[in-house]
């Protein structure tokens, strides 16, 4: 079977009235004034003045990008998932603790809790799969209007919550310091979370609250550094206009 070919009793009857299958698809509306669809016959294809491009090369081109998009999905879901079960406890404490500092003080970021963007991605997963499989049904079916139609309302959908989440790095430590600092940092504790922790919880958590703490020192560093800097400009200064 040569899927390139037009099966034309699939076709719906072009609209011109030859009774012909309308098989070709216009690329160049609104600027072309023939039909969207259009068939064989001398006096509907003249109207294009253009290429042919067959419905099946059509859906298959559309077909393609929203099968380009599904797979940037499972990447997304790959780099988030494939460790997550193992950060999880971890996940969830820093979550806690985030909720009560986003009330406290000001905390903008783009992503706020970890555990609610992984559960996002992977619905988001979950419905392109379906959305896709659609898409191939209408494809079987020729239904081109039903395809792009799917594709502005659904499929556009789903791009702009892919855009909120397609930032999220690799499910590692440092996505966690990226997201929780001040989490990471802060002296929260919470006995019944806590508890879930695995040795190798146990083992990030000082890990990244140690990272956290010298941060915090090489920053208190550089601004004794800059004010020392500040003290010595200010006596030069002094000494200057002195004339010592
Ligand atoms: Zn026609
Ligand atoms: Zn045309």
């Amino acid at each position: 079977m040569n899927l390139n070919r037009v099966d034309i009793n699939k076709c719906n009857p072009c609209l011109c009235g030859s009774n012909m299958p309308a098989q070709f698809v216009c690329r160049f509306k609104p600027s072309c004034s023939g039909l969207p669809m259009y068939c064989e016959e001398d006096d509907c294809s003249d109207q294009h003045n253009h290429q042919l491009c067959t419905i099946v090369t059509a859906m298959k081109q559309m077909n393609k990008k929203e099968s380009d998009f599904k797979e940037q999905i499972t990447q997304l879901k790959q780099r988030l998932v494939h460790n997550f079960t193992s950060y999880e406890p971890l996940i969830k404490f820093y979550s806690e603790c985030q909720k009560i500092l986003v009330k406290e003080e000001s905390i903008v970021r783009q992503h706020l809790f970890l555990d609610d963007r992984v559960a996002q991605v992977d619905t988001l997963s979950q419905d392109v799969e379906v959305y896709f499989q659609q898409l191939v049904v209408l494809q079987e079916e020729y239904d081109l209007d039903g395809m792009t139609q799917l594709i502005e309302t659904q499929g556009e959908e789903y791009k702009k919550i892919y855009k909120e989440l397609e930032s999220l790095g690799e499910m590692n430590d440092k996505l966690l310091q990226e997201i929780y600092p001040e989490a990471i940092a802060s002296d929260y504790e919470n006995e019944k979370l806590m508890n879930e922790f695995q040795p190798q919880n146990w083992n990030t958590y000082h890990k990244l609250k140690h990272y956290a703490l010298k941060k915090e020192i090489n920053g208190k560093d550089e601004r004794i550094r800059k004010l020392e800097q500040k003290v010595e400009e200010i006596l030069q200064t002094i000494k200057d206009q002195v004339g010592v």
